[in-house]
Formats: C-alpha cells, sequence, structure tokens
C-alpha cells in the first residue's frame, strides 16, 4: 500500500527486530492518516535532500517499541515519527545540518541527530515537542544537547 507517491506502508513498518520475534507490527487503521501525513512529511524531504531517503524505523507497535528500548511514549508508537538516512546526500549530521533551518518549510515538528552506540541516523517528526528547545536537538551517548552538534 502506498502512503505517498515514493514510500510505501511497508517501509514504514518494516523492522527486523519485529520480524525475529514473531512480533506483528501491523498499525491499527485509524493511525493510516498519520502514517500518510509522516509519508508526505518524508516526500518533502527526499525533495530537499535530491536523492532517496531511507526508512530505519518508523512506526512501532508498543511491543515493538519496548522491545527496541525505547520510550512508551515514543512518537514512533504514534505514526508521527520516522528514522532516516540518506547516504545518497551525505551522513546523518550532514542531513541533519540541512534540515535545521528548514524545518518549519518543511513540516517537520521535531528534528534529532541521534549519534547512539556507534550507529547514526536522523530522527524526524511531523509532532511538535511542548517546549521550542526541544524541536531540534542532538542525542549521543553522552545525553541531549539542544541543536544539532556533531563533530563528524
Ligand atoms: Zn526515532
Amino acid at each position: 500500500m502506498k502512503l505517498s507517491q515514493h514510500f510505501t506502508l511497508a517501509e514504514l513498518t518494516r523492522s527486523s527486530v519485529a520480524k525475529a520475534r514473531g512480533i506483528d507490527n501491523t498499525p491499527p487503521p485509524e493511525l493510516l492518516p498519520r502514517l500518510m501525513r509522516t509519508a508526505e512529511m518524508l516526500e518533502r524531504i527526499r525533495a530537499t535532500v535530491g536523492c532517496p531517503v531511507i526508512v530505519t524505523s518508523g512506526y512501532r507497535c508498543p511491543e515493538l517499541n519496548k522491545a527496541v528500548g525505547s520510550r512508551s511514549t515514543s512518537d514512533h508508537t504514534q505514526g508521527h515519527a520516522a528514522d532516516i538516512v540518506a547516504p545518497g546526500f551525505g551522513t546523518p549530521a550532514e542531513v541533519a545540518r540541512l534540515l535545521a533551518p528548514l524545518v518549519s518549510v518543511l513540516g517537520i515538528g521535531q528534528l534529532i541527530l541521534e549519534q547512539v552506540g556507534g550507529k547514526s541516523w536522523v530522527h524526524v517528526s511531523t509532532y511538535e515537542p511542548e517546549r521550542a528547545i526541544n524541536r531540534i536537538i542532538t542525542v549521543t551517548d553522552a545525553g541531549t544537547v539542544p541543536g544539532i552538534v556533531s563533530a563528524a
């Protein structure tokens, strides 16, 4: 099922952890409109980076979200969020730096550069956090800081 021109429901629900553990990560039908909104945000990001955007984690049912060690209030469980990389454009840090000044234009509610456990990706959500300072942040093993901060 297509959610938008370039993104399918399969892409936004695929999970190796779910597969390995036999978790059914099918979203409830009422979340489909949100997933479409998320896909539309990804289309705008795709157009901005000028190359394919790969979703490494999209919707996560509560069981899967727990299995990957994410907090229960995660935007992933609500269908708002996607973790992405765009190697055709550059590193996650480069993607995050490009998107940071454009969040309002692109309808990105929250932008997070995540550099955790030797891995790196960009988290984008249509949902805007209550506190403006949390809208654009960098998360590393050392903690969370405002803005996109990366040596890479
Ligand atoms: Zn995420």
